[in-house]
């Protein structure tokens, strides 16, 4: 028995879930919110049922992670650091160094730091994390697992743009996707479901929370995604825009008398998509309550599932058929309005809703009928157990090369 850490450490938090593997045990789940500011908030679950909340400032991520692992102690969660035999790390970009979650050294960590250009605010705050961890638990396995690297094993058909090739080449613009964690989890778990292997279906999963993202996966990879060069691509999502002109850009700059490009991008980065088109908020729960008297609610709904509708057929036609459909994440695992919408609309696929079901919430299910020419599947997503698990494979793994050396 192990205890494995699965950590995201944000800009200005750090979140994270304590494993006893390979049981795969939640004994302990947390938040530390508002680092460097002026009051920062603490928040833990414990046994099952047990809670913990502090407001105090958390100087640095430093501070959080001694905290951290002082209440775990604290709280009996632990009799000692050393029990905590794996750290895994979540971080947003890998770029295309990293095709899978690697133990984290000294080269991991300086390639991290080089692709912070693809994610300025993430890597460096994913970067913090790890030292942070490094520095008090220097035993411990340390693992990065990206949000990109699922997502790396699409053809170059699909992960180039229709820009000048140089681009690619030179400066690595291309398609890299994200949620990548979240998709390669909850296909897994589709092909249990369905009792085939993952290997022989095609399958489409879509992600949709504040951020959503849709994904091809085609023989167990990721064959297309519709995130791209940055999360901003793609569906409409809560605030962001998903797929644009570019060109209105300069055209808006003007008429906003903006002076700088982040300007603009702050707008369809967090004015936009839900919230844009409504005018009343971001999140799905508040456009299905006030659609029945509201024309822009109804609207920002209609274009989100028209959105996940026009996805799931360029897909289907991409991967020349589909075996299942995967709802999972804040709206995908908690409306069944959305998803019944989805459904309606695929009609002509031969899919047909299992009203019953489609209402039930919390645990994974089949939301179409028995008759369904595509299986429809609600499951809900578990990034941080994927990275355990991860986390636990290369322990494993890096075991196994010892003794070998060893007896050898
Ligand atoms: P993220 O991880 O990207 O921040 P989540 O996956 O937690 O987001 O999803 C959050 C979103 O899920 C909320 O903004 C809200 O739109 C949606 N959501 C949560 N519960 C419901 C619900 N019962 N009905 C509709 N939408 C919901």
């Amino acid at each position: 028995m192990q205890k494995i850490i699965a950590i995201n450490a944000g800009s200005s938090s750090l979140k994270f879930k304590l494993f006893e593997m390979p049981e795969e045990k939640v004994i302990a789940k947390g938040l530390f919110d508002r680092i460097g500011l002026d009051e920062g908030k603490i928040k833990i679950k414990y046994n099952k049922t047990k809670s913990f909340e502090k407001a105090e400032h958390i100087e640095n991520h430093a501070t959080a992670v001694k905290k951290l692992l002082d209440l775990l102690l604290e709280l009996d969660i632990i009799k000692e650091y050393a029990e905590i035999t794996g750290v895994g790390h979540r971080v947003v970009a890998g770029g295309e160094f990293f095709k899978k979650s690697v133990v984290i050294n000294t080269k991991v960590m300086r390639q991290i730091n080089e692709l912070a250009e693809y994610a300025p605010i993430h890597n460096p705050a994913n970067l913090m994390g790890i030292k942070a961890f490094k520095k008090i638990l220097p035993k411990a396995i340390a693992v990065a697992v990206f949000d990109t690297s699922f997502h790396q094993t699409m053809p170059k058909t699909n992960f180039l743009f229709s820009v000048p090739y140089e681009w690619y080449h030179n400066y690595g613009v291309r398609r890299y996707g994200a949620h990548g964690t979240s998709h390669r989890y909850v296909a897994r778990v589709a092909a249990r479901m369905m009792e085939r292997p993952l290997k022989e279906l095609k399958l489409i999963t879509c992600h949709l929370g504040a951020g959503a993202s849709i994904c091809a996966v085609k023989n167990g990879k990721s064959f297309d995604t519709s995130m791209g060069f940055t999360p901003l691509t793609g569906i409409t999502m809560g605030t962001r825009s998903g797929d644009t002109d570019v060109a209105m850009i300069s055209f808006m700059m003007q008429k906003l008398k903006m002076h700088s490009m982040p300007e603009i991008i702050y707008d369809l980065n967090k004015k936009s998509g839900l919230l844009g088109i409504s005018g009343i908020s971001s999140d799905m729960r508040d456009i299905e309550e006030k659609k029945a008297t509201n024309e822009r609610a109804q609207l920002a709904e209609d274009i989100f599932v028209k959105d996940v509708v026009k996805y799931i057929g360029a897909y289907t036609a991409e991967m020349g058929g589909l075996d299942g459909i995967v709802f999972t994440a804040g709206i995908g695992e908690n409306s069944a309005r959305v998803r019944e919408l989805v459904m309606k609309r695929l009609a002509y696929m031969g899919i047909t809703i299992d009203q019953e079901k489609n209402k039930l919430r919390g645990q994974a299910e089949f939301v179409s009928s028995l008759d369904s020419k595509v299986a429809v599947m609600m499951i809900p997503t578990d990034e941080e157990l994927m990275i355990a698990r991860d986390v636990q494979t290369l322990a494993d793994k890096s075991k196994e090369v010892y003794s070998k050396i060893h007896a050898g």
